[in-house]
């Protein structure tokens, strides 16, 4: 289909069935069945297996016309797309479904604290008992943690096989006594991780997603979905249009809840926006080491944008040269946020440290200093990403293990 063609049908649609005055989870359910909810999934998934430049017109239709679209924002979209990946008939049957419409809100529990960076290190317990099953441990760092009813979760069910090979992929309903979730209060204080505690939590043999034992390759598609920067912000529009409906209002509700734990992260990636104009208006500008130190930051992140801009022409055109570039952007977005940290603090001088309505850009500032740290470290840190582009951009020789035969015989951390 052309593009057109795509809007004068997404058009025709909308015309016959959106209403501003159903119940939300109503108008998604509608949504779904149109096939409208995800246009990029396969057709015999509730898609049209339409690809990402399509659905990105469907998205701009719904924008346009006010619609609010599917539930697809955070973990929710690295569920989805895992389970769409290597999920049973049944489990896309039951999962798919309400993610789309919003009902079923999920968290990532891979972290654990004796592993993060070598997440296949995880030591959390999954044991086979009478049908079920039974999961103990700990995970943290798991954002969204305190909102959602489901988790994707990496555990070891088998401790005499090497680290990759012992672990499975599961399926967690959270609202159950053995899980215990415990907010984590962070220096930028805001409060969007949390630690978990399983107690003897039970997961039902439908619920073990890939198989036993192939939880390492489920994980990879996962983390993938996570490098190339999934959503944090809603698809579709209309939250905010002149006649706002109940559907509008209910999804005003969702959002707050949804995008809560990521109301600080443009101040992690730096505010390069704000430089220029905080400059001129502190007469930092006339600096000359300070301006040495903004036209650094301004070409890194120019040259960032255009690097990113070129993947993705190349991506479009077909390119299949595989190059890791979601690992090379990633290091680029912490040496900017870094560079901007440092620039904020050469203009605003010690006012940086202050927070509160009367400090500058009200706390805006001081917010970054103390959020830029978690760029570098989310998703993958720069140490790791640097290990993947030597070995796989630069062919370096791969870095020696100290961690192979049986996972029980490994030494390691916590656990
Ligand atoms: C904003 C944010 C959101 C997050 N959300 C989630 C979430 O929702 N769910 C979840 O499960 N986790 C989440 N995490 C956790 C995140 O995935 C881990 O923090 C990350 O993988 C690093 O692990 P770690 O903190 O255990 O550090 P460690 O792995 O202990 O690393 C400590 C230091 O050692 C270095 N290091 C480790 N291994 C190597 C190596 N092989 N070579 C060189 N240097 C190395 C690291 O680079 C780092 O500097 C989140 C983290 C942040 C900051």
């Amino acid at each position: 289909m052309t593009d057109d063609e795509i809007r004068r049908e997404v058009g025709r649609w909308l015309d016959e069935n959106w209403s501003p005055d159903l119940a939300l989870i109503e108008w998604r359910n509608i949504l779904v069945d149109g096939g409208w909810a995800a246009p990029h999934w396969p057709e015999d998934h509730f898609g049209r297996g339409f690809t990402t430049e399509q659905a990105a017109v469907v998205t701009a239709v719904f924008e346009e016309r006010g619609a609010v679209g599917a539930a697809q924002i955070g973990p929710r979209r690295l569920a989805s797309e895992t389970i769409l990946a290597h999920g049973s008939q049944d489990q896309k049957q039951r999962y798919l479904r309400p993610i789309l419409t919003g009902e079923h809100t999920w968290c990532q529990l891979f972290s654990e604290p004796g592993s993060g960076s070598d997440l296949a290190g995880a030591s959390t317990r999954a044991e086979l008992i009478e049908g079920r099953w039974i999961l103990n441990g700990q995970k943290v760092w798991n954002t969204s943690a305190h909102h959602a009813g489901f988790g994707i979760l990496l555990a070891r069910t088998d401790w005499d096989l090497p680290k990759h090979q012992g672990l499975s992929y599961f399926l967690l309903n959270m609202r159950q006594p053995g899980v215990e979730v415990r907010p984590l209060k962070q220096m930028n204080g805001h409060q969007s991780f949390n630690e978990v505690f399983l107690s003897n939590a039970e997961v039902p043999t439908e619920d073990l997603i890939g198989g036993e034992g192939n939880g390492w390759a489920v994980a990879k598609t996962t983390l993938s979905f996570e490098r190339r920067g999934f959503s944090r912000r809603p698809t579709g529009g209309g939250a905010r249009g002149p006649n706002q409906g109940r559907v509008h209002q209910e999804f005003e509700v969702e959002l707050q809840i949804a995008t809560e734990p990521y109301t600080w992260y443009p101040q992690r990636e730096g505010r390069v926006d704000l430089v220029l104009s905080r400059a001129r208006e502190t007469g930092a500008i006339e600096d000359p080491s300070v301006r040495q130190e903004i036209a650094k930051l301004l070409s890194l992140s120019t040259g960032a944008a255009l690097a990113s801009a070129s993947a993705e022409a190349k991506r479009k055109a077909g390119t299949t040269e595989i190059l890791p570039t979601g690992s090379i952007a990633k290091l680029a977005a912490s040496v900017i946020a870094r560079q901007a940290s440092h620039v904020h603090t050469m203009i605003t001088g010690a006012d940086a440290m202050l927070s509160g309505s009367e400090s500058a850009e009200d706390g805006v500032i001081a917010e970054i200093l103390v959020s830029v740290p978690a760029i570098s470290i989310a998703g993958g840190t720069d140490e790791i990403q640097k290990n993947i582009i030597s070995e796989r951009v630069l062919g370096m020789p791969r870095a020696q293990r100290s961690d192979t035969g049986p996972f029980r015989d490994i030494k390691r951390n916590a656990g």
